[in-house]
């Protein structure tokens, strides 16, 4: 890292300061600003309430509160709970559960801090000015990255807590479609804050910004265990899981499987309760434990088998403006990135495949090329090449 930073011209100095500097407001307006919630006495949620007076305090609909206590969405809204057949434990649970998705406001200054860090070091600060390819090594160090990921679980996870997270900014857009929260409108904002976040660049806000993406890609890197976490699980295999997870979501979201309208799959199977310290129900322990244990072997699990937004910015990537690109006049086809790569994604560049899995962005392709021909660029900067393209 120190050799890396001495190489770098004067003018990336300036953009490494400036990415730090993003980073560090990002991470000090999580202690400053306070995210506004209407203070409702603890006392106020009992069962001798009824569902229309509660359900504006915890900011859903009377809908969503009845699919909550385990009623049809149809129940009477206007007498006591009680008379629903609902105990005092279930509504407890069920209003802790709702509480702990309050938006923390500040959590998307961070995102923003992250990926905007993120792009600044994959385009502009990655390879130092100074660079030949020989010293390739040096390029992008892993520090960096590994900097990123760490203040993404720690900040954007359990200090602030799961909420907001790009997976919830997919899932509640579906939830608002079947009327089971009162304000669409900010569902939708958030759904395309995280949209335009994707878009950037490759896949950039899973790999270097989502707290839960960040936790798998710090446990996948742990050394010692390169060894056993060579098998790459087919793509096909795995999107076909998250593809079916998804059309079941919106079959039983709709009603159409299970006549239940409102039933949310993802709840079930939410591992960023995590960073609440409180999992919801026994199937999403499971899920929890073997996402991480599984991660210290298979890249990203949860991303690639279960996250719904992990499939629409799969399909976002096909259009980000930057990310990874081969040059296929320099490329011999060596198969050096497609080695170090933890996903199919840079052999199905290299091979020019029209269907590419998923790629987080995660640089590793990114300094082992001999003949610089893959490399992070915007369509400006496609040709970009080195003074010293193939190594001698
Ligand atoms: S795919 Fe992974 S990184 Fe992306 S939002 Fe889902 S959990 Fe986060
Ligand atoms: S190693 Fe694979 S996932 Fe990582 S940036 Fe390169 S192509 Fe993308």
């Amino acid at each position: 890292m120190k050799k890396w930073f001495e190489s770098l011209s004067g003018s990336q100095k300036i953009w490494f300061g400036t990415a730090l500097i993003l980073i560090f407001a990002a991470v000090l307006s999580t202690f400053i600003i306070v995210p506004s919630k209407t203070k409702v006495p603890e006392d106020f949620f009992t069962v001798q309430k009824t569902i229309r007076q509660m359900a504006p305090k915890l900011g859903v609909t009377g809908k969503a509160l009845a699919r909550e206590l385990g009623l049809k969405i149809t129940v009477s809204k206007s007498v006591p709970v009680s008379q629903l057949g609902v105990k005092q434990d279930k509504l407890n649970s069920s209003v802790e559960h709702l509480q702990s998705h309050r938006d923390a406001s500040s959590k998307y200054i961070l995102y923003s801090a992250l990926v905007l860090g993120a792009i600044i070091f994959l385009l502009r600060i990655g390879i130092p000015d100074k660079a030949d390819v020989k010293s390739r090594k040096l390029w992008y160090p892993s520090m960096f990255y590994i900097s990123f990921l760490v203040i993404s679980v720690l900040f954007a996870g359990f200090i602030l807590g799961k909420s907001p997270n790009p997976m919830e900014g997919i899932v509640k857009v579906f939830k608002a479609m079947v009327g089971l929260y009162p304000d669409v409108m900010s569902k939708i904002l958030a759904f395309v804050f995280f949209s335009v976040l994707s878009i950037t660049a490759n896949k950039i806000l899973c790999g270097w910004a989502c707290p839960m993406g960040s936790m798998q890609e710090l446990l996948f890197f742990i050394p010692g265990l390169k060894k056993i976490r060579r098998y790459k699980i087919p793509f096909i295999f795995s999107n076909s899981i998250r593809i079916l997870l998804f059309i079941i979501m919106f079959m039983l979201i709709l009603g159409v499987i299970g006549g239940k309208p409102g039933f949310v799959l993802y709840h079930h199977l939410n591992a960023f309760d995590i960073f609440g310290f409180h999992f919801d129900s026994l199937s999403i322990l499971i899920t929890t434990i073997a996402v991480l244990i599984l991660s210290f072997f298979i890249y990203r699990p949860f991303c690639a088998f279960i996250c719904p937004f992990g499939l629409y910015s799969w399909i976002l990537e096909q259009f980000s403006f930057a990310r990874v690109r081969v040059d296929h006049d320099a490329c011999t086809d060596c198969g050096a990135c497609s080695r170090v790569c933890p996903t199919q994604s840079a052999a199905a560049k290299v091979a020019k495949k029209a269907i590419q899995p998923d790629c987080f962005s995660c640089t590793r392709c990114l300094n082992v090329c001999p003949h610089n021909a893959i490399r992070y660029t915007t369509p400006l900067k496609k040709n970009s090449k080195l003074p010293n393209k193939s190594e001698s």
